[in-house]
C-alpha cells in the first residue's frame, strides 16, 4: 500500500473498468455515500465492478489461499490503486429468479431461533421427551412427516389425471402420461401381445382392464412385433415367430411415480408431473412436520402455525414472553424457572430482530413464505434486516437501488435502517435513483453526464449542497428543481374496465373499476395489495377472458415443490368490449440462458442476419441467414456452441465460466467471420450498443426505428448480445417494452407494467413517462404499479390501495385524478403526491 492514504477516506487512483474514465475518487469510510447518474453512466461499476470486487478478492486472498487458484478465474478489476477499503458486503439485487428452495424465515434465520424456542422452552404433552431443534424442521429427517416427505402435499396418479381425454383409444394415446416417441409406441405394442384391445376408446373398456393397464405393479417381459397389426401379431405369436424385441411392460403410475422420483432431466420431471394430482397430506394436514413436533405449542399454537402468522402478529405473540409479562401459571413459575429464563431471552433475540423487519415495512410477510414469491426488492430488504442485526463492524454494505419497491412512506424506515448500519461502525455505498435517498446521503458521488462512452466520469464527489453548481449533472435538476412541473389537464376517462368479487391474498370480496384510454398508476405502501389486485388477478381475469394461453409456469425449480396456486376469484362486470389485447410488461426475464439476449428478444438479430446474407461475399459462398445465428451449427464456432463461454470444472468449489478458447468469446467460426457488413462482422455487431448501432445502421430504417425505442426506454448503453442472464429485471422489463412499442399500435390494448421506473434515473423516468402517454395517445390503456410520485402525478387517475400493508390494507383507499387522491385524509400516497402537483 502507497503513503497516499487520506485517513478515514477510500481512495480510488486511475478506475477504467467497463466505461470509467480513468477515474479517481476519494470517498468518506462510516459514511452514507450515495452513486447516482442516468442508466449505463458507470455507477455501478464504480461501486460494484471496482469498489466491491476489489474488496472481495482481496477479502478472499486473506482468509483462503486456495482460493488464490481462483483469481485467474475472477475478474480483477481495472484499476490502477484502491486504499483504506474495509472488507465489503454486497446486498445486490437478484438478477434473474432465485433458483434456490428457501423462506423468509431461513434468509432471516428466524425460523432457527424458533425452533430453539419451541425445543427448550415448548410446552410438551406429558410424558413426551424432549425435542432437539431439528426435529421442528420439515427439511430434516428427523422434523418431516415420514407420509409426505414434509412437503405438506401428496402426489397420487388417478385415472383421470392420467387419462385426460377418455373418449380416446390407446392407439390415440389415451394414456397420455405415458411416454411419447419411442418408449410409448413400445408399450402400446406390448399391449397388443398382451392381447389388449388398443383400438376401442378407453371408456368402452371394462375397468378390469383399465385398472391393470394404469395401476399394475407387474412388469411383464413378452415379445413384440414392432409394425404389425394385432390380428398378425396374433398369427406371428401362434407361430412362435421371431419377435422384433423382447419388451417390458410398465403400468402408467409406476411410470410417473417413478419418472417423478428418479429422473435428472427437469422437463421431463416436469412432463410427468403433469399427470399427477396433489392433496393436502392427511397425515400432518399440510404442515409437513411428524406428529411429535406439531403436539409441542407455544403460546397455544403449533410451530407451523406461529410462522404462518405475519410477523407483526408473530411480534404481538412474542412481546409479553420478551418483557417477561406473559401470563404463566404459578405453578410452572415455580417447577420451572429455568424455561422462564430460556424463554425470555430467545423471544428477546427474536423481538428484536423483528422489530428491524418491521421497520423496514416487511411486518406483512410471514416465515413460512416462499423467496420465489417476494420481489427482489423485498428479497433486498430482508438480507439488509438480516445484517442490521448481525452487529458486524468496521465492513462496508454495497447496496443496489434499495429503495425499489418502496413506497416513499416506506423510505423512510428504509434510511433509519440504514442509519443504524452506519451507526454501528460500518460504511454504506448505495446506487440509488430515488431523490429521498439521494438527500439523506452524507457524500455524494455523481456519475455521467450521459450512459456508456458518453459517461464514466465523475462528476461530483461530496456534500449533497455541493452538487447544486454542478452544470454537467443530470441529477442536479432534479435534486434542486428550478420550477413546479407544469400543470396538466388529466384524461377522461373512455370507458371503465369493472371488476367485482376479487379474492386473492389480503383482498376479500374487492370492487375495482379501471379507466380505459387513459394512463393509471396503482399505488400504496408495500404489502397494501398492488400487485395481487393488478399482476395477479387483473391479469388472469382479462388473459383469460381474451382466450389468451394462460403464462408459462416458471421453468426452474420444482413445479410441485412450489405453493400451490391461489383459486382465482372474482370476475369482470363490464367493459372487457373496450379491450382487444392484453400485453403485461413484467420484470421476468427476457431468456434464462445466454443465448437469448437483447437483439434475439427484440426481432433486431433477424435484420442483421439478412444484411450479412446479402453481402458479395455470403452470397458467393452461399450462406443464408441462418448462417449467423449462434444457435445454428453451421456458422457457430464448434467448441463452446455458440455459447462464447465454457465451464470450468473446479473441484469443491462452483463451476466458473471462462472465454471460449477457440473463438475468444466471439461465439463464431472463423469463416462466418470472415464475412463483413461494412466492415463490421456478426460478432463485431453484437458487441454494439444499442446507441453505436443506431449510428451504424443509419441507412436501415427497420433497424433504425427497433434501436430508437431502445433508446427511448433508456436502453442505449447495452450492447446488442448482451446476453439475458445479464440484465437487471428492470431492464429486461424496458426491452419488453420497446419491444412492444415498435409493433404497430392499433389501440384499444391494455398495457399492464408492474413499477416500471425500477432503476431508471429520474431523467430516464421522464423518458419513459412519455412513451407511455405515447401509448396512451394512440387509444390504449397503460396500467402501472408505481411508486415514483413523478409518474404518479404526470397519470389521469390514481388508484390508491391500503391503507396498510396485509392485512391493514387491501382495500381501495382513493381512487381519482390525483388532485383528487393527493387530498384524501386517510392516504398514505396524498402527502407525498402532493408535492409533485403544481
Ligand atoms: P449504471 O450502474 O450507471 O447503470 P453500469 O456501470 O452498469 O452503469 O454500466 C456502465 C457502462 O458499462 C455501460 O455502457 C454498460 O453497457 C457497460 N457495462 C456494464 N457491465 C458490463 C460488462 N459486464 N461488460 C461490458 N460492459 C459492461
Ligand atoms: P404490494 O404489491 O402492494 O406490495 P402484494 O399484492 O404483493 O402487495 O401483497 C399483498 C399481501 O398479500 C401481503 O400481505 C403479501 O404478503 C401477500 N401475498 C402476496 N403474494 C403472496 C403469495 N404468493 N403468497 C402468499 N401471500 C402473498
Ligand atoms: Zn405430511
Ligand atoms: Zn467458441
Amino acid at each position: 500500500m502507497s503513503g497516499k492514504a487520506r485517513p478515514g477516506y477510500v481512495t480510488v487512483r486511475g478506475a477504467r473498468e467497463h466505461n470509467l474514465k480513468n477515474v479517481d475518487l476519494d470517498v468518506p469510510r462510516d459514511a452514507l455515500v450515495v452513486f447516482t447518474g442516468v442508466s449505463g453512466s458507470g455507477k455501478s461499476s464504480l461501486a460494484f465492478g471496482t469498489l466491491y470486487a476489489e474488496a472481495q478478492r482481496r477479502y478472499l486472498e486473506s482468509v483462503s489461499p486456495y482460493a488464490r487458484r481462483l483469481f485467474h478465474q475472477m475478474p480483477v478489476p481495472q484499476v490502477d490503486e484502491i486504499d483504506g477499503l474495509p472488507p465489503a458486503v454486497a446486498l445486490q439485487q437478484q438478477r434473474g429468479t432465485p433458483t434456490t428452495r428457501s423462506s423468509v424465515g431461513s434468509v432471516t434465520t428466524l425460523s432457527n431461533s424458533l425452533r430453539m424456542l419451541y425445543s427448550r422452552a415448548g410446552d410438551y404433552p406429558p410424558g413426551q421427551e424432549l425435542l432437539y431443534a431439528e426435529s421442528f424442521s420439515p427439511n430434516t429427517p428427523e422434523g418431516a412427516c415420514p407420509q409426505c416427505h414434509g412437503l405438506g402435499r401428496v402426489y397420487e396418479a388417478t385415472e383421470a389425471s392420467m387419462v385426460p381425454d377418455d373418449t380416446l383409444t390407446i392407439r390415440e394415446r389415451a394414456v397420455a402420461a405415458w411416454p411419447t416417441a419411442w418408449h410409448g409406441q413400445n408399450l402400446r405394442d406390448i399391449l397388443v401381445t398382451l392381447g389388449y384391445d388398443v383400438d376401442t376408446p378407453w371408456r368402452e373398456l371394462p375397468k378390469k382392464t383399465r385398472d391393470w393397464i394404469l395401476f399394475t405393479d407387474e412388469q411383464p417381459t413378452v415379445p413384440v412385433y414392432a409394425g404389425l397389426t394385432p390380428e398378425e401379431t396374433k398369427r406371428a405369436l401362434k407361430r412362435k415367430e421371431t419377435p422384433s424385441y423382447q419388451g417390458t411392460f410398465t403400468g402408467a403410475r409406476k411410470y410417473v411415480l417413478q419418472t417423478f422420483a428418479t429422473t435428472e432431466s427437469a422437463s421431463m420431471k416436469k412432463r410427468v408431473a403433469r399427470y399427477m394430482v396433489s392433496t393436502e397430506c392427511p397425515a400432518c394436514r399440510g404442515r409437513r412436520l411428524r406428529p411429535e413436533a406439531l403436539s409441542v405449542t407455544f403460546a397455544g399454537h403449533d410451530i407451523m402455525e406461529l410462522a404462518r402468522l405475519p410477523l407483526q402478529r408473530l411480534a404481538r405473540t412474542m412481546a409479553p414472553y420478551a418483557a417477561g409479562t406473559a401470563k404463566v401459571s404459578a405453578k410452572q413459575r415455580a417447577e420451572h424457572p429455568e424455561k422462564l429464563i430460556v424463554t425470555q431471552r430467545i423471544a428477546q433475540d427474536v423481538m428484536a430482530r423483528l422489530d428491524v423487519l418491521l421497520d423496514l415495512g416487511l411486518g406483512y410477510l410471514a416465515l413460512d413464505r416462499g423467496t420465489p414469491t417476494l420481489s427482489p426488492g423485498e428479497l433486498q430488504r430482508l438480507r439488509l434486516a438480516t445484517q442490521v442485526r448481525s452487529n458486524l463492524f468496521g465492513v462496508v454494505y454495497v447496496l443496489d437501488e434499495p429503495s425499489a419497491g418502496l413506497h416513499p412512506a416506506d423510505t423512510v424506515a428504509l434510511l433509519r435502517a440504514l442509519d443504524r448500519l452506519k451507526a454501528g461502525g460500518n460504511s454504506l455505498f448505495v446506487v440509488e435513483h430515488a431523490l429521498d435517498v439521494i438527500r439523506h446521503a452524507d457524500w455524494l458521488v455523481d456519475v455521467g453526464p450521459a450512459a456508456g462512452e458518453g459517461g464514466g466520469e465523475v462528476l461530483y464527489s461530496g456534500a449533497p449542497e455541493g452538487l447544486k453548481a454542478v452544470t454537467a449533472s443530470q441529477t442536479r435538476r432534479y435534486l434542486f428543481p428550478e420550477e413546479a412541473p407544469p400543470a396538466r389537464a388529466p384524461r377522461p376517462p373512455q370507458g371503465w374496465l369493472k371488476l367485482a368479487g376479487v379474492t386473492r391474498n389480503n383482498l376479500h370480496r374487492l370492487s375495482c373499476e379501471f379507466p380505459l384510454g387513459v394512463l393509471t398508476t396503482v399505488t400504496g405502501v408495500s404489502g397494501s395489495g398492488k400487485s395481487s389486485l393488478v399482476s395477479q388477478v387483473l391479469v388472469e381475469l382479462v388473459a383469460r377472458a381474451l382466450g389468451h394461453e394462460p403464462e408459462a409456469a416458471p421453468e426452474e425449480g420444482d413445479e410441485l415443490e412450489q405453493q400451490a396456486p391461489e383459486t382465482l376469484e372474482g370476475h369482470i362486470t363490464a367493459g372487457l368490449e373496450g379491450i382487444r389485447r392484453l400485453v403485461r410488461v413484467d420484470q421476468k426475464p427476457i431468456g434464462r440462458t445466454p443465448r437469448s439476449n437483447l437483439a434475439t428478444y427484440t426481432g433486431l438479430f433477424d435484420h442483421v442476419r439478412k444484411l450479412f446474407a446479402a453481402t458479395k461475399t455470403a452470397k458467393s459462398r452461399r450462406y443464408d441467414a441462418g448462417r449467423f445465428s449462434f444457435n445454428v451449427a453451421k456458422g457457430r464456432c464448434a467448441n463452446c456452441e455458440g455459447e462464447g463461454f465454457v465451464m470450468v470444472e473446479l473441484l469443491f468449489l462452483p463451476s466458473v465460466y471462462a472465454p471460449c478458447p477457440v473463438c475468444g468469446g466471439a461465439r463464431y467460426n472463423a469463416k462466418t467471420l470472415e464475412v463483413t457488413y461494412r466492415e463490421r462482422n456478426v460478432a463485431e455487431v453484437l458487441a454494439m450498443t444499442v446507441d453505436a448501432a443506431w449510428d451504424f445502421f443509419a441507412d436501415e430504417p427497420p433497424l433504425r426505428r427497433a434501436l430508437e425505442v431502445l433508446r427511448d426506454v433508456g436502453l442505449g448503453y447495452l450492447r446488442l448480445g448482451q446476453p439475458a442472464t445479464e440484465l437487471s429485471g428492470g431492464e429486461a422489463q424496458r426491452i419488453k417494452l420497446a419491444t412492444e412499442l415498435q409493433r404497430a399500435a392499433r389501440g384499444s390494448m391494455l398495457y399492464i407494467l408492474d413499477e416500471p421506473t425500477t432503476g431508471l434515473h429520474p431523467a430516464d423516468v421522464e423518458r419513459l413517462v412519455a412513451q407511455l402517454q405515447k401509448l396512451v395517445d394512440a387509444g390504449n390503456t397503460v396500467i402501472a404499479v408505481e411508486h415514483d410520485m413523478r409518474v404518479v402525478a404526470a397519470s389521469d387517475w390514481v388508484i390508491d390501495i391500503g391503507p396498510g400493508a396485509g392485512e391493514e390494507g387491501g382495500r381501495i383507499v382513493a381512487a381519482g385524478p390525483p388532485s383528487t387522491v393527493a387530498t384524501i385524509a386517510d392516504s398514505r400516497t396524498a402527502p407525498y403526491l402532493k408535492r409533485f402537483l403544481a
